[in-house]
C-alpha cells in the first residue's frame, strides 16, 4: 500500500506543480502578450503592410487562443517587412552617412553610432566619435594659430596641444586640452584686440593730424577750401568705412587688411589733393607773375602818361614866345598865394607891368622886332627877380608880378631896380639904338581883399603911372580905394 500512497503523493505533487507551472506560464504569457501589444504599437508607422500585420497580432492576442500555424505564417510576413525596412534604412544612411539614423526598428538593425558630446565616455563605441571631434578641434586650432598672434610661450603650448589633439587617443588628455583651447582663444582675441586698438589709435592720431593740417590750410582761400572740404569728406568717409569694418568684422587679419586698404585710399586722396594744390599754386604763381608784369607795364605807362600830362600842363601854363608862365598859370599861383595870405596874413604885393608905347616898336621895326623885345624883357624879368618872386606874361606886352612876404614899398624897390636895368638895355633896330621902358602899378593885399580887387587896384596904379608920363612905377592910392 505504500507504493499506492507513494504514487498518489507523487500524483498530487505533480498536479500541484503542474498547477503552479500553469499559473506561472499564464503569468508569463500575459506579460509577453502585454509586451507584444506595446511593442506592436510602438513599432507602428514604419510601413502600412507592417502596421496591418501588427494589428492582426494584437487581434489574435485578444482571442486568448493562438492558431500556431497561422502565427508562424504571420511571423514570416512580419520578418519580411522588417527586412524590407532595414534595406530602406541602409540606403538612406549611405546617402547621408554623417546624419545619425533614427529609422532603426529594433536592436538588430545596423545603425551608425550617433556622435556623442564630450564627457559621455560610458562605452568604447562613443570613443571613435569623440576622437573625430578632437581631431576637428585640432584642425581648427591650427587655423586659429595661423590667424592670430600669441606670445611665444602660448604659441608653443598651442602647437603642442594641436599635435595632441590630432594624434592622441587618450580621452582624458583630450578633454583637458579642449579646455585649454577655449582659454587660448580668449587670450588670442584679447591680445589681438589690444594690438588692433593700438593700431587704430595710431591710425586715428595720424588722420586727426592730417585733418587738422588740411583744416588749417583750408582757411587760406576759397578755392582751396572746396578742395580741402572734398579731401576732408574723403577722409571722413574712409574713417567711417574703417569704423564700419571694425564693427562688422570678426577676423583680425581681414580687418587689418581692410584698414590698410582704407588708409591707402585716404593716402591717394591726399596725393590727389597735393597734386591739385601744386597745380593750383603753379597757376597762381603764373597768374601772379603775369599780373606783376602787367602792373609794371601799367606803372611805366602811367609814369609816362603822368610826365606827358605834366609836360602838357607845363606847356599849357607857359607862354610860347617868352617861356614865362602864362595868364592861366598866374591865376593858379595867385589863388595859391591868396589862400596862404588869408591863412597867415603875411604881406603880399602884386605888380602890373606894361611896356611903354610898344605899338611903335611893332610899327617902326616890325612884329618880329617886337617879339624879340618881349623875349629879352622876359629874360631880364626872370633873371632880376628873387626865386620866391613870380612873374607871368599876362597878355600882349603886359606882365604880372607877385612878391610874397613883401610889402608894397619893398616891392617898389625891386621894381625900380628892374625898371632901371631894362631902360638901359642896348636895343638896336635897323642900326638905331632904341630905348625900351615900362610902367608898373603895385598893390598890396589888405584885410578883406579879393584877388580881383587887388588886381584892379594894381591896374589902376598902372594907369596912373602911364597917365603921369610912363617909365615909372606907381603904388596904389590907398586913400582912393578906401
Ligand atoms: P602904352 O604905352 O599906352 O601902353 O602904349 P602901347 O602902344 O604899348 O599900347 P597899345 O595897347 O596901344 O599897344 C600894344 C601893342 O602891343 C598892340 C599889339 O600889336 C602889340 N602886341 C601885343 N602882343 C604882341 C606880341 O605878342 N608881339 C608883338 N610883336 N606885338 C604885340
Ligand atoms: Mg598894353
Ligand atoms: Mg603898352
Amino acid at each position: 500500500m505504500a507504493s499506492d500512497q507513494s504514487w498518489k503523493e507523487k500524483y498530487l505533487q505533480a498536479l500541484e506543480s503542474s498547477d503552479s507551472r500553469e499559473e506561472q506560464w499564464q503569468t508569463e504569457r500575459n506579460t509577453l502578450e502585454r509586451m507584444l501589444v506595446r511593442t506592436s504599437l510602438a513599432s507602428e508607422g514604419q510601413s502600412r503592410e507592417l502596421d496591418l500585420l501588427l494589428a492582426r497580432v494584437r487581434k489574435d492576442l485578444r482571442k486568448k487562443t493562438v492558431d500556431v500555424e497561422a502565427w508562424r505564417e504571420l511571423q514570416e510576413q512580419i520578418d519580411r517587412q522588417v527586412a524590407l525596412l532595414d534595406e530602406h534604412t541602409e540606403a538612406k544612411q549611405a546617402q547621408a552617412s554623417s546624419a545619425p539614423s533614427r529609422d532603426s526598428l529594433n536592436s538588430n538593425a545596423e545603425v551608425a553610432p550617433v556622435a556623442s558630446i564630450p564627457g559621455d565616455d560610458r562605452d568604447l563605441a562613443d570613443n571613435s566619435g569623440r576622437l573625430r571631434i578632437a581631431q576637428r578641434v585640432g584642425q581648427l586650432l591650427g587655423q586659429l594659430l595661423d590667424q592670430v598672434s600669441l606670445d611665444s610661450v602660448a604659441e608653443a603650448r598651442a602647437r603642442e596641444l594641436q599635435r595632441v589633439l590630432l594624434s592622441s587617443d587618450d580621452w582624458n588628455e583630450l578633454r583637458e586640452g579642449l579646455n585649454y583651447v577655449a582659454e587660448l582663444v580668449i587670450t588670442a582675441v584679447n591680445r589681438s584686440r589690444g594690438e588692433f586698438e593700438a593700431f587704430l589709435k595710431r591710425l586715428d592720431e595720424r588722420l586727426a593730424l592730417l585733418h587738422e593740417h588740411f583744416a588749417e590750410q583750408s582757411t587760406a582761400q576759397m578755392d582751396r577750401l572746396s578742395a580741402s572740404e572734398t579731401l576732408d569728406q574723403e577722409i571722413r568717409e574712409g574713417m567711417a568705412r574703417i569704423g564700419a569694418d571694425v564693427r562688422d568684422s570678426e577676423d583680425l587679419t581681414q580687418l587689418k587688411a581692410s584698414v590698410s586698404r582704407h588708409l591707402s585710399s585716404i593716402g591717394d586722396a591726399v596725393g590727389r589733393f597735393r597734386d591739385k594744390e601744386t597745380d593750383r599754386e603753379k597757376v597762381m604763381s603764373d597768374q601772379l607773375r603775369a599780373m606783376q608784369e602787367k602792373i609794371a607795364v601799367m606803372e611805366a605807362n602811367s609814369e609816362q602818361l603822368q610826365s606827358e600830362v605834366r609836360r602838357e600842363r607845363e606847356r599849357a601854363m607857359t607862354d610860347l614866345l617868352t617861356q614865362l608862365p602864362n595868364r592861366e598859370a598866374w591865376q593858379e599861383r595867385l589863388s595859391f598865394e591868396f589862400n596862404r595870405w588869408q591863412r597867415y596874413q603875411n604881406e603880399l604885393t602884386i605888380g602890373l607891368l606894361d611896356i611903354d608905347l610898344f605899338k611903335r616898336i611893332n610899327d617902326g621895326y616890325g612884329h618880329k622886332a617886337g617879339d624879340r623885345v618881349l623875349q629879352l624883357i622876359s629874360r631880364e624879368l626872370k633873371a632880376s627877380l628873387r626865386t620866391t618872386d613870380y612873374v607871368a606874361r599876362y597878355g600882349g606886352e603886359e606882365f604880372v608880378l607877385m612878391f610874397p612876404e613883401t610889402g608894397p614899398d619893398a616891392a617898389l624897390v625891386a621894381m625900380e631896380k628892374l625898371r632901371q636895368r631894362i631902360s638901359k638895355l642896348p636895343f638896336h633896330f635897323s642900326g638905331e639904338p632904341v630905348s625900351v621902358t615900362f610902367s608898373a602899378g603895385l598893390a598890396a593885399f589888405r584885410r578883406g581883399d579879393s584877388e580881383e580887387a587887388v588886381f584892379e587896384r594894381a591896374d589902376r596904379a598902372l594907369y596912373l603911372a602911364k597917365d603921369s608920363g610912363r617909365n615909372r612905377i606907381n603904388i596904389e592910392d590907398e586913400d582912393a580905394s578906401q
